[in-house]
């Protein structure tokens, strides 16, 4: 899976590298699913979610730049294998899930593999978490309307926000930077991510216009 889908599609950081040889994908994904777990694309977790695709996953958390002391903050927990991932390169991990059932099903992977510098909370994470920022690092795992200025608002100096923006199938991801008060961001590749819900996320009307 990291030889053909992630090193040769251009992805070079040797932590993110080895971080996806050492998180075990299969454990994240319902027991149906464990044969199709390393292949090329995202796999349905319930509840009408999904896991991202390997190469999305390693893009994504390469954007960040981890060097190993951050915070970091995830919303979207979903199966738990980002904040899997994302638990090996950084110093600490809060992700937000919106949904109970996925939040105690991954926290309960999580601690049984041991990660536990990770924090699973259940809540609306498109207002961020308030509790335990700023942040060095926030990543967003589904598909903003336009950037929720909370998350911008809980990055600390120099903090990197990454992050789906747009409507249903194709969004771009972006990359945000905060210097003082002061957002410069990027663009990256399209991607497709499931809605990000809640106060700054897409209605079910707006999404499925
Ligand atoms: N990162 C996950 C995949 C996430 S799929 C993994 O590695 O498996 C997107 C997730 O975002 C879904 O689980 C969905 O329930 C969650 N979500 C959507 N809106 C949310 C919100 N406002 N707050 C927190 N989680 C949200």
């Amino acid at each position: 899976m990291v030889i053909h889908q992630i090193e040769r599609r251009g992805i070079r950081d040797k932590r993110v590298l080895e971080a996806l040889k050492i998180v075990p994908r299969h454990v994240f994904v319902p027991e149906s699913m464990q044969d199709s777990a390393y292949e090329d694309g995202p796999l349905p977790i319930g509840c009408k979610q999904t896991i991202s695709q390997p190469y999305i996953v390693a893009l994504m958390t390469s954007l960040l730049r981890l060097e190993g002391e951050e915070n970091v903050l995830e919303i979207g927990t979903g199966s738990g294998y980002q904040a899997a991932i994302l638990a090996i390169l950084a110093k600490t991990v809060h992700t937000v899930e919106l949904h109970p059932q996925l939040a105690e099903q991954a926290a309960a992977v999580l601690h049984s593999l041991g990660y536990d510098n990770v924090h699973v909370h259940i809540g609306d994470g498109s207002q961020g978490w308030e509790p335990a920022a700023p942040y060095d690092a926030i990543i967003v795992t589904a598909a903003a309307p336009e950037v929720p200025k909370p998350l911008l608002n809980q990055l600390s100096e120099g903090g990197r926000l990454v992050i789906p923006v747009g409507p249903s199938y194709v969004q771009t991801l972006e990359v945000w930077q905060r210097e003082g008060n002061q957002f410069t961001s990027e663009r990256d590749i399209p991607v497709s991510f499931v809605p990000l819900r809640g106060k700054y996320g897409w209605s079910e009307e707006e999404w499925n216009r």
